[in-house]
């Protein structure tokens, strides 16, 4: 037939142009392209060898073969696969077959400017991305059967390729990358074997490649002689692992194979904390093993942590360890692979978000991990609190934000409590347990430690009625809570906010008139006091929480937290100046004290003085910083040494 010329279609084109000018920084991923090629020619003659034995001919070993040529500056990619002939390499790579590659590049046209090369980077160009580092690609393949019917293909990617027949020894197809100057990084056997190792470990077939090995020259005690010259030697070796350990059957895996495979892809050193391997079958088809460490890498903390620890695979080949729609940020510890059958294999991250079997993954994987933690939970304590300890600041977080499975993380979520030990939990399953009949609401308190909790002042009038409250000690409790307001329908309240009434009728009917009477008593006091704080308080009134302190700072049930507000001022964000409720304990000594001095004018300053100093313990109990130290500390040793030499003032 001689040599034809031919014209790529347009879409063709604008890929190659896309290759060619924005896929610059991933250019690395032309040999997974082109290995996943070759992966699924020999998946595909080895198919058709089932039913007719001839296509294996004398060739029967299938193998992917890797052959870097420093002196041609080459580097061909050869399989035994199933090949392409004369009459179907137009229709293979002359134009593109796939609709999802043609909706991205439509996508991509509209878009040209907005999309980052990252971006693109992620999608599976397929055999095109070979001009990202070739600038002449060869290929000359043919079908099992007759060897004159081979063919060869050339192109230098800018718009038209050159077909000719050819006779060819072997099935299969080589594909020869004339690499450009600034690609012959791609030569280097390192950096093949660890481009390999990256994406195309688990490729079933065998990745070889011809290495060249140095033995040290030796005397004949077996010591290396020195300057001596070592002898090289080049041998074969098989560059992938083969290890698709995620597809073998469970009872076929020994642990120390999951172990092994755990700290390949997750490079830590410790030994998985728990081991899932399902797969499932039906409107969607994945396997999934995935993997919980014992302890969270040091970077998860940090919020905008956007890598996932799930990989991504189609049919063995590796897509992406990038899926943000895999897994929600809450699991972001997972480690491990998912691998489905329902994906293209150049499915483009918008496809991935979108992707129907993308959402059943998602949503299938949560659901084993969350059911995997609830039986723990149920099943082993001990166990389920040494993960709770570990990840369980991460794990809230889905309480917050996945509404779908707020349930499940509800029943997940472990707690300090009045009514634990320090260091011991309890589940909000347990807290309703104990509850007694009459109390409607789960209080809780939000403080840095157990420490700082148990100390509140506004503990003290639950502590009087042996109510329990939850210790809500992690940064983010104060954020998460909002996204728990109740529980199995019991509402979630904080003993730091609003009004706390925890009289029934009877008891207010009991207390009204000491109430009233409190409040003729304390009016000009608190009158004097609100006049003294202005602005810094929204609010002054007497308490009905407290037991034992003078006074507390309360938040109204909308303000922020005191909590949310540390850790703003801790990253150093804007925060909106919050004015709290001050709450005074009619029956402390104190406030007889204040109201005398605010019934004598000649006390104005000292009355002054003891308001400050009142607001400023009610920021200290609540491990709020003082707006003046030096003028609180000498406020305390003048009264200190008035004390002690009788004086008043
Ligand atoms: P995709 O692999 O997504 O179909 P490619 O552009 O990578 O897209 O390849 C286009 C087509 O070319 C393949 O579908 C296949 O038919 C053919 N092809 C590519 N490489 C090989 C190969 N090594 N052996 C046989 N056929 C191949």
């Amino acid at each position: 037939m001689g040599i034809r010329r031919r014209t790529f279609k347009t879409e063709v084109r604008q890929l190659l142009d896309l290759v060619v000018h924005s896929l610059y920084s991933n250019r690395e991923i032309f040999l997974r392209e082109l290995i996943s090629n070759a992966s699924d020619a020999i998946d595909r003659a080895r198919f058709a060898a089932l039913s007719e034995a001839s296509v294996l001919e004398d060739d029967p070993e299938w193998v992917i073969r890797i052959t870097p040529d420093r002196e041609a500056g080459t580097l061909t990619v050869s399989d035994n696969g199933i090949g392409m002939g004369p009459e179907d390499i137009d229709a293979c790579i002359g134009t593109i077959a796939s609709s999802g590659t043609r909706k991205f590049l439509a996508e991509l046209q509209e878009r040209k400017e907005a999309m980052p090369p990252e971006l693109i980077g992620q999608f599976g160009v397929g055999f095109y991305s070979a001009f990202m580092v070739a600038d002449r690609v060869t290929v000359t393949s043919r079908h099992p059967g007759d060897p004159a019917r081979g063919v060869r293909w050339t192109s230098e990617g800018t718009g038209t390729y050159a077909v000719e027949e050819v006779t060819r020894e072997k099935r299969g197809t080589d594909v020869v990358l004339h690499l450009k100057e600034d690609a012959l990084e791609f030569l280097d056997e390192w950096r093949i074997r660890k481009i390999v190792k990256k994406f195309s470990d688990f490729v079933e077939h065998p990745i070889r490649m011809e290495v060249t090995h140095e033995e040290p020259a030796l005397d004949d005690k077996g010591k290396p002689i020195r300057d001596a010259k070592p002898t090289v030697s080049r041998r074969d070796e098989t560059l992938n692992s083969r290890k698709a350990l995620w597809q073998r059957p469970r009872s076929e895996i020994a642990e120390e194979d999951y172990k092994q495979f755990y700290r390949h892809i997750s490079h830590d050193f410790q030994e998985p904390f728990e081991t899932l391997h399902w797969n499932v079958e039906g409107t969607t088809e994945f396997r999934a093993l995935v993997f919980l460490p014992q302890r969270p890498p040091m970077d998860m903390f940090i919020g905008d942590e956007r890598r996932r620890g799930i990989q991504l695979y189609v049919r063995r080949v590796f897509i992406t360890d990038n899926c943000e729609e895999l897994a929600p940020l809450y699991l972001r510890f997972l480690r491990g692979v998912v691998d489905s059958s329902d994906l293209p294999l150049n499915v483009s991250r918008e496809m991935l978000q979108e992707h129907r079997a993308v959402r059943l993954i998602r949503s299938n994987l949560v659901k084993k991990v969350l059911d995997t933690l609830a039986d723990m939970l149920a099943k082993d304590r001990e166990r389920y609190e040494r993960f709770w300890r570990e990840f369980g600041p991460i794990l809230k977080e889905g309480i917050h934000i996945d509404l779908e499975n707020r349930e499940k993380l509800q029943e997940l979520a472990l707690f300090g409590s009045t009514a634990t030990a320090a260091g011991a939990f309890t589940s909000l399953a347990e807290y309703v347990k104990r509850m007694p009949e009459s109390q409607k609401d789960i209080f809780y308190i939000t403080a840095e430690n157990r420490g700082a909790a148990e100390a509140s002042p506004h503990l003290e009038a639950l502590r009087s009625r042996g109510l329990e409250v939850l210790f809500l000690t992690d940064p983010i409790d104060e954020w998460v809570v909002q996204g728990l307001t109740n529980y199995q329908g019991r509402p979630l309240r904080s003993v730091a906010r609003g009004d706390i009434d925890l009289d029934t009728e009877e008891e207010k009917k009991d207390k009204e008139p000491e109430r009233k009477e409190a409040e003729a008593r304390f009016k000009t006091l608190i009158e004097k006091i609100r006049e003294i704080l202005g602005d810094k308080v929204k609010e002054v009134r007497l308490s009905q929480r407290l037991t034992e302190s003078a006074c507390c700072l309360v938040c109204d049930e909308y303000s922020i937290g005191i909590q949310m507000e540390k850790i703003l001022k801790a990253m150093h964000q804007e925060v909106p100046p919050a004015r709290r409720i001050l709450e005074l304990n009619p029956r402390h000594p104190v406030l007889e004290v204040m109201r005398n001095l605010a019934g004598n004018a000649a006390s104005a300053d000292r009355l002054r003085q003891y308001t400050e100093m009142l607001y400023d313990q009610a920021l200290l109990t609540a491990q709020l910083p003082l707006e003046d130290p030096l003028a609180f500390t000498r406020r305390v040793s003048e009264l200190m040494a008035a004390q002690a030499t009788g004086t008043t003032a």
